[in-house]
């Protein structure tokens, strides 16, 4: 990835009101070293991210990745991030960005051990090239998640819904699914039920309706995913959250992963069968997408 720009950030309390915060910010190398070899980022993974798109320097949906941020930050017991001092932050790394596409990423560690504060820093990278995957489509393989649906519920130690930087397991699903000669993995219950792919969002489209996993499975809440139905609803098209059989995917007139970056990638088959690309909807769904978008 082509780091371009980056800044470390001094978290401030969430109740504190300025109009400047660029006191808070310092510049750093993108390339350099910036971090405490303690801090608990790197030794266990203990933080939350967030992953915006940017294009033409415009970053997209803000406020649902802060909102996300924020239900994270809860949920992993880390202090509430400033949304004031967040939006600045963007804004001041935003400026930097190309023409085309651009990733910005928000990261809040738990610190140092027995440190003093959260440590916190912003990203700004150029995004991949996603144009063959949304053309294409993608190849998934479904893999079991090892847990029950209503195992989140029961378990919220696990985190299942918090976008934690323990993404291990994650990359670890993309590579089995590589082996398995796909392009990318899409997570089932232990008990048979769609989850959400290690990078993404699943949508299923039947006729004129379209359905998404129900968020509580310990799942994320993709913004792209709810943004996406924002728009389908205007178009006139049923939404739904649902509980999603695995035989769904199959069954399903079209399916895409859906995600920031990459933003929506058809499904062109699942565990080896092939599915059909709805190519004009696609084009129609990235287009929607990759206009600014708040
Ligand atoms: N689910 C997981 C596990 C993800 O990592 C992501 C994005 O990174 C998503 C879903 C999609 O979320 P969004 O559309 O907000 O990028």
């Amino acid at each position: 990835m082509a780091w371009r720009f980056a800044l470390l950030i001094d978290p401030v309390a969430s109740d504190i009101r300025r109009d400047d915060f660029s006191d808070t910010f310092t510049v750093i190398d993108p390339d350099g070293a910036a971090l405490r070899l303690g801090d608990l980022s790197a030794q266990r993974g203990d933080g939350i991210f967030e992953s915006l798109g940017v294009i033409d320097g415009h970053v997209q949906e803000v406020e649902p990745h802060l909102a996300r941020l924020a239900h994270s930050a809860g949920l992993c017991e880390l202090p509430t991030p400033n949304f004031d001092q967040w939006r600045a932050a963007i804004a001041r790394v935003a400026a930097d960005a190309p023409a085309g596409e651009s990733v910005v990423k928000l990261i809040l560690s738990r610190g140092v051990e027995h440190g003093p504060a959260p440590t916190a820093w912003i990203t700004l990278a150029d995004a991949p090239d996603s144009a063959r995957a949304r053309a294409e489509g993608v190849r998934v393989t479904t893999l079991d998640r090892g847990y029950a649906l209503d195992v989140p519920a029961r378990a919220p130690w696990l985190l299942l819904g918090a976008k934690t930087l323990s993404y291990a397991v994650n990359m670890a699903a993309i590579r089995e699914a590589k082996r398995r000669g796909a392009d990318d993995a899409v997570f089932v219950t232990s008990d048979g039920f769609v989850l959400e792919a290690p990078t993404a969002s699943v949508v299923l489209r039947f006729g004129d309706r379209f359905v998404t996993p129900t968020p509580t499975a310990g799942i994320l809440h993709g913004t792209t995913q709810r943004s996406l139905f924002a728009h389908l609803g205007q178009r006139g098209f049923e939404t739904a959250y649902e509980t999603v059989p695995v035989s769904d995917l199959g069954r399903a007139d079209a399916a895409w992963l859906l995600s920031s970056v990459r933003l929506a990638a058809p499904i062109a088959a699942v565990d080896g069968e092939a599915k059909a690309v709805d190519r004009t909807l696609t084009d129609e769904l990235n287009a929607y997408l990759l206009s600014p978008r708040d």
